[in-house]
């Protein structure tokens, strides 16, 4: 993500991070802080305990976008990829409720981390292909 002109991702966190809360919460940008509504605290989540990202080391957005009338979550890993068990969980809650699944995993160069997610999507077939043509022309995701 970009706060005030500044890219932030793994290793390179937000400027206006004091590493426990924001040295200028009150005048943080609409997007992405204000809109952020992180799964883990949003009124009657879903997630077990166990879901908390700083243990299940992934962060999930629910109702991020929708596809044919279905929501769509979405989920990015806290560090490079999303543990098995909380990627297994979340595409699990995916198709009990019919909610389509977009994940992220971080890509790494010569062992450092770019700027750059590969995202994957899990649900149904036309989804993964609508997913499929919008990376193809390099278009926002939601
Ligand atoms: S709330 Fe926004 S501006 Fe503040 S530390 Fe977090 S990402 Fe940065």
């Amino acid at each position: 993500m970009t706060i005030r002109g500044c890219d932030v991702y793994p290793g390179h966190p937000c400027p206006h991070s004091t590493g426990s809360g924001c040295d200028d919460y009150a005048n943080r940008p609409h997007d992405p802080c204000v809109s952020f509504n992180c799964g883990w605290i949003v009124n009657d989540s879903p997630l077990p305990d166990w879901m908390k990202p700083s243990n299940a080391k992934v962060i999930v957005i629910f109702n991020k976008t929708v596809w044919n009338g279905l929501p769509v979550d979405v989920a990015v890993p806290v560090g490079r990829r999303i543990p098995g068990r909380a990627l297994n969980w979340l595409k699990g809650f995916a198709q009990r409720h019919g909610r389509p699944l977009l994940f992220s995993e971080q890509v790494k160069e010569n062992g450092i981390y770019t700027r750059e997610q590969m995202f994957m999507a899990h649900g149904p077939a036309a989804f993964q292909q609508h997913t499929a043509q919008l990376l193809a022309q390099k278009k926002s995701l939601w």
